[in-house]
């Protein structure tokens, strides 16, 4: 109906995005707020919700009917019981997040997972809304992926499917976050890619382990690929490591969905033709009898994961 909006909060560990959000996912208000988790998950659950009540008073004001409330968080979230179980960035563990929500705004509550409703987003309204296979892949300090089918991001048993990022693609390779080698994450994120980069391009001086060192700039994942373009030789090395191990990945995800299009997003996809044509081609080299997938860079931007949620509020109340 007209004036009737979702509220919606993507959650991160540093800021939350948060909009109004109308039926035909036009954004009609965007605010932004710091998570400060430092404070320690009870104060940022009391963030969310008064965030969340300003909003939706905001709406009221502006003539606007919020009738669902939708909030994403990063980690392991169940869906089904509207907990998010565990984050690190966050740190929560064990919110009831959406009977909290709903219970201080009176509204139908909906909780997701920031890469599944970024994956969402750009499934129904982004880069994948001409297909109705999609996986979406972020890839910045970590890899996740969602798969959207239909219309909807497969959540898992758990709420921890689309861990792409910590697919086994080099078993001696570096050391990854989750404590085993050489997952995709610690060879193709954005943080693996500058890492890898300083080390190569940093002697050490005294003996002990290679690094930027006290006083030196980390060059970042970004500028590794301009100075890759550019043609510089280790820049180059580096890029096209993390090309190659993102191709395997991309490969056994095809494998596993099969999906019409593979959208990529989060910092590392703003390096444009310069990781998507070399990409391309490592792709196509693994694919046997797969169908090679349309690669394409996101269009929503960090914007995603707060639409995401507000159709997973709308969702929410087409389905009794
Ligand atoms: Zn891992």
């Amino acid at each position: 109906m007209i004036g009737e909006v979702a509220v919606a909060l993507d959650v991160g560990g540093t800021g939350m995005k948060c909009a109004l959000v109308d039926t035909d996912g036009v954004v009609r208000h965007a605010e932004r707020h710091p998570t400060d988790a430092g404070r320690g998950p009870d104060a940022v659950v009391e963030t969310i919700l008064t965030v969340a009540e300003g909003l939706a008073g905001k709406a009221r004001a502006d003539g606007l009917t919020p009738i669902a409330l939708g909030i994403v968080v990063p980690g392991v979230v169940d869906e089904a019981r509207g907990v998010a179980v565990w984050s690190a960035n966050v740190g929560f563990r064990d919110v009831p997040l959406r009977d909290l929500a709903s219970a201080r705004l009176g509204l139908p509550t909906a909780l997701g997972h920031d890469v599944r409703a970024g994956g969402l987003a750009e499934a129904r309204l982004g880069a994948g809304r001409t297909t109705g296979h999609v996986l979406f892949v972020a890839i910045g300090t970590g890899i996740a992926a969602a798969h959207v089918v239909a219309g909807s991001a497969a959540t898992g048993a758990h709420g921890a499917a689309g861990e792409l990022g910590h697919i086994l693609v080099r078993p001696d390779g570096p050391v990854c976050g989750c404590g085993r080698s050489g997952c995709l994450e610690a060879l193709a994120s954005a943080s693996a890619v500058a890492r890898r980069y300083a080390e190569l391009t940093t002697a050490p001086d005294d003996g002990s382990a290679a690094g930027p060192g006290p006083g030196r700039t980390m060059v970042t994942a970004a500028q590794v690929a301009a100075r890759a373009a550019a043609g510089e030789e280790v820049a180059t090395r580096v890029w096209r490591e993390a090309v190659e191990a993102l191709a395997d990945g991309l490969a056994t995800a095809q494998a596993l969905f099969d999906v019409a299009t593979i959208v990529l997003g989060g910092g590392l996809a703003q390096a444009g033709a310069g990781l998507f044509d070399p990409l391309r081609a490592a792709l196509r080299d693994r694919l046997t009898f797969h169908r090679e997938p349309q690669l394409v860079p996101a269009v929503l931007g960090d914007e995603a994961g707060c639409l995401g949620a507000a159709l997973l509020a709308l969702d929410q109340l087409e389905t009794p």
